[in-house]
């Protein structure tokens, strides 16, 4: 419920608020201020995973007082449900050369790690001048492959959460916060 510690935004379950909006835009401003100042005098390509990416992304893109291109790629890795199912496959790839880039990956969330690895592996193979990873969440009891996360915005428990971009079955993504889907069953 709205005002309730909850949000729906249209959507047909309650969401219990984890990250609050305010708490996510501060953290984004602070990533964007990071990279920009680590990047100083250079250009960034940010590459996002579609579809979680969305929201992030844009909102990372304009916290960062660079030069900034965007591209994307799409993977598959889940279903319409919550588990994973193990294989991660690239569906799309990214349209432009990345060879001398400096190249970002921008993710939602890492999990087991596996996309992010697969993902991070496919775009090391385009010779990008530099590549580093951004994820605004990161479940780290869940992970099955290490993984580095150069600019990370919150570590969190093991819950499926949903918001600013991440869904449950398509939906949720367009919550102004992150939070937990509460089952109405
Ligand atoms: P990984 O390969 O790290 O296990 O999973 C990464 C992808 O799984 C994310 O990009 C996201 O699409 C999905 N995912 C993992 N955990 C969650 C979660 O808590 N909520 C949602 N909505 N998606 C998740």
């Amino acid at each position: 419920m709205p005002g309730a510690g909850g949000a729906k935004a249209g959507n047909d379950a309650p969401v219990r608020v984890f990250l609050a909006e305010e708490r996510i835009r501060r953290k984004v401003r602070d990533l964007g201020r990071q990279i920009a100042r680590d990047y100083a005098g250079k250009e960034v390509v940010l590459v996002g995973v579609l579809k979680g990416c969305c929201i992030f992304m844009s909102d990372l893109a304009r916290a960062i007082d660079l030069p900034v291109t965007f591209d994307f790629l799409r993977v598959s890795s889940y279903g319409n449900g919550t588990e994973s199912v193990g294989t991660v496959r690239i569906d799309f790839d990214v349209t432009q050369p990345l060879r001398g880039k400096h190249v970002i990956l921008v993710e939602d969330i890492i999990d087991t790690g596996l996309t992010a690895r697969a993902v991070m592996n496919t775009l090391r193979s385009k010779r990008p001048a530099s590549l580093r990873l951004c994820a605004l969440l990161h479940k780290p009891d869940r992970a099955q492959v290490p993984i580095r996360i150069d600019y990370l915005g919150f570590t969190i428990p093991n819950h499926f959460v949903v918001g600013y971009g991440l869904d449950y079955a398509g939906k949720y993504r367009n919550l102004p916060s992150v939070g937990i889907l509460q089952r109405t069953s």
